[in-house]
């Protein structure tokens, strides 16, 4: 597993050096959810106030049990939502919407091989924000912001300390159970790996066995440990939280990541078409590629760092 590690943060540096359209979809499923995080409260849609009781529900001031209860119904309304975002993809929301993958792929940006001080200042100025705004978020369904510069001093104090004490664990989640947290330990993860509703969309290993190059790269860069050439066949025993034999598809955070290093790969060859794919499913392509019918391994990927 930690060679593993060691091989996807290398791959992800080489990536890192040309920008991609996954990039910007990510920033926009980051935008979205940590929006709806914001908008709840900030509209006034629902907020406990454990500040000055000042209760929000549906804009107007509320009972304290009022604001309570929208405040839970809004939690729900949000895990609906991405229920059914999955529903219709398998986990995608895992892979480009969920706030605590995003932890990770902040957090790991700082193990990459090779970083200079100003990259590595970079990376947790980025991640840190990131830690800080979704902490922030998450306070404002309990308590008027304002209580960071109105308070009185106990306030504050408390208010500022909360804080500080949501962005560390947000932070050190990244660092530290990353990729850990998605494969075995997320309440979401375990029910997908259960039922996998997604029948139409999701990565499938094109029927392009010509132009693969056998380099194992999306094998090595999946961050749950999963093989993206076979995602249709069952898994062996996974860690935490986890249903043993289901199909590895049921298991894929659909991020995109197996796509990017493949696309890459290919294109260093100057091969088409690119045998991975994130999309929607067409006839046969969704079958699993006979191992036998492989090309010759070529150690591409080793030669590449
Ligand atoms: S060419 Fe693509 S599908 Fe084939 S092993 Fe390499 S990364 Fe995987
Ligand atoms: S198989 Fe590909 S899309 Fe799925 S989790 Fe692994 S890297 Fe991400």
């Amino acid at each position: 597993m930690v060679e593993r590690t060691d091989l996807r943060l290398k791959i992800l540096r080489l990536l890192r050096r040309q920008p991609h359209r996954y990039d910007r979809r990510r920033l926009l499923g980051m935008g979205v959810s940590l929006g709806v995080l914001f908008a709840v409260p900030l509209l006034g849609l629902a907020r406990v106030d454990l500040w000055r009781g000042r209760h929000l529900l549906l804009g107007a001031p509320a009972p304290f049990k009022h604001a309570l209860a929208g405040v839970i119904v809004g939690i729900a309304a949000t895990y609906v939502a991405t229920f059914l975002v999955n529903l219709a993809g398998g986990r995608l929301f895992c892979g480009w919407g969920c706030p605590v993958g995003q932890l990770s792929r902040f957090a790991e940006a700082l193990d990459g091989p090779g970083l200079s001080r100003r990259q590595r200042l970079a990376a947790h100025l980025r991640g840190g924000s990131f830690s800080a705004a979704l902490s922030l978020s998450i306070l404002a369904w309990w308590v008027d912001l304002r209580v960071l510069w109105q308070g009185s001093p106990a306030a504050l104090a408390s208010a500022w300390g909360v804080l500080a004490g949501a962005v560390a664990l947000a932070w050190a989640h990244g660092r530290f159970w990353r990729w850990d947290f998605c494969a075995g330990a997320c309440p979401i993860g375990l029910y997908y790996s259960l039922v996998s509703p997604a029948r139409w969309f999701g990565v499938h290993f094109r029927d392009q066995l010509a132009t693969c190059l056998d380099c194992d790269a999306c094998d090595n860069v999946c961050p749950v440990g999963l093989a993206p050439r076979s995602l249709m066949d069952p898994t062996g025993p996974r860690p935490g939280l986890a249903v043993d034999g289901a199909p590895g598809r049921n298991h894929c955070l659909e991020c995109g990541d197996c796509v990017r290093a493949c696309e890459w790969m290919i294109a260093r060859r100057g091969r088409e078409p690119v045998p991975l794919r994130l999309g929607f499913f067409a006839g046969p392509q969704r079958l699993p590629a006979p191992p036998e019918a492989r090309p010759a391994p070529q150690p591409a990927l080793r030669k590449a760092g």
